[in-house]
């Protein structure tokens, strides 16, 4: 089997799950208890928080919430913007995000909330003209990712923050930026958001963890209300052993950089004899990319198809983003670009930091058969 669908989720590394499997044994005591094991527990969880904030490069005063998942941490942005500045009526997202933001702000949309939808270009470039133009006096939020999970196109976050702040210094910006961290280096004070999502098992914690980082100094309401566990942010008893291993698989994240660096060569190199097909476009080349993800649009032939043929062959891949994968709708990410109709039925392909040559000849002799066969 080739696991080629990282952008999905990855594999929890063996050290992480030693040490969930150790927590959940021995450090199972309640983070808010007073005795020795609860302080243990708490020490456990301040802990993670420091290695997430290092790995973020966050300021100590910054705050890091630990959430269930990224679309919590992206709920969580939307609920307390619109709770804490409640005047405020206007929201800016890119055409491209994350399901987790889009149905969000759909939400807030139907609820009294206007939203200016960033268009991006063919080759993903999102429109800076516009997204000067779009920005008012009572707009509150920005959200706008880091990289997107389908094409794996960066965006200028740093830039476009720096417009935000020309036009409208008060309003926030919160920046996804699950598909990114161990891929590219993310540097979240150089960026200068305000909020920004994360999730475990993009690099290799388990599912069912996230983090939401908080500037210093924002007021936040918390989405999850209760007792006062993270600061009064979110409450909940504290997941002591999955918010152990979010810190834990933070530490891996210079490796995997270096990694991944090595991967992309190969990455252009899959690329480029796919290519060699004909009648093949890989979305997205023409811009910033993260260095793992490849979304391959093979003319006419459909996506899902294909997706089934290189699963019975032992290729996981994915169409579209995997939570769009159940429904067989064109990818609004793919739509959104302007991409042509034959083109529109792709397939991500998305490496890991351990995927090898080996893997990539495999998938590219298959892939090509396959390809063949069709024509
Ligand atoms: N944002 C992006 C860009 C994603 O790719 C994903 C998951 O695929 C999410 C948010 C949601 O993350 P989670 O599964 O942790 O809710």
């Amino acid at each position: 089997m080739v696991y080629l669908d990282n952008n999905a989720t990855t594999a929890v590394n063996q050290n992480i799950v030693d040490y969930i499997t150790d927590l959940l044994t021995n450090k199972f005591a309640n983070a808010s208890a007073l005795y020795p094991a609860g302080i243990e527990s708490k020490r456990i969880i301040e802990n993670s928080r420091l290695q997430i904030k290092s790995m973020l490069k966050a300021d100590f005063k910054d705050d890091i919430v630990f959430t269930s998942c990224a679309s919590e941490s992206n709920n969580a942005v939307f609920s307390s913007v619109t709770r804490c500045f409640p005047e405020k009526k206007h929201i800016i997202v890119s055409a491209v995000e994350h399901l987790s933001v889009l149905n969000t702000v759909n939400y807030y949309q139907a609820n009294g909330y206007d939203v200016s939808y960033i268009k991006v270009d063919s080759d993903g470039n999102i429109d800076i003209e516009q997204f000067k133009r779009e920005i008012r006096a009572d707009t509150l939020l920005v959200s706008i990712m880091l990289a997107n999970n389908e094409t794996g196109v960066i965006f200028p976050i740093k830039e476009l923050v720096n417009v935000l702040r020309t036009y409208n210094s008060e309003a926030f910006f919160h920046t996804d930026a699950v598909q990114a961290i161990g891929k590219i280096p993310v540097d979240v004070s150089d960026l200068g958001v305000d909020f920004m999502s994360i999730s475990g098992h993009k690099f290799h914690a388990p599912k069912g963890i996230g983090a939401l980082f908080v500037k210093n100094g924002i007021d936040f309401c918390p989405f999850i209300m209760g007792g006062h566990q993270e600061h009064g942010l979110r409450a909940g008893t504290e997941n002591i052993a999955y918010i152990g291993a979010l810190g834990m698989a933070s530490l891996a994240v210079p490796q995997m950089l270096r990694e991944y660096k090595k991967r992309e060569k190969m990455r252009d190199w899959m690329e480029k004899c796919i290519s060699e097909l004909g009648d093949v476009e890989i979305i997205g080349t023409a811009v910033k990319r993260l260095p793992n993800t490849s979304n391959i649009s093979a003319k006419n032939i459909s996506g899902d198809s294909l997706m089934f043929e290189l699963a019975n062959k032992g290729f996981m891949v994915a169409t579209g983003s995997a939570c769009n994968s159940s429904c067989s709708e064109p990818s609004h990410v793919l739509k959104a670009m302007g991409i042509p109709e034959e083109f529109l039925n792709s397939i991500r392909v998305s490496l890991s930091e351990k995927t090898t040559a080996n893997d990539l000849k495999q998938f590219i002799e298959c892939y090509s058969k396959l390809i063949k066969k069709r024509r």
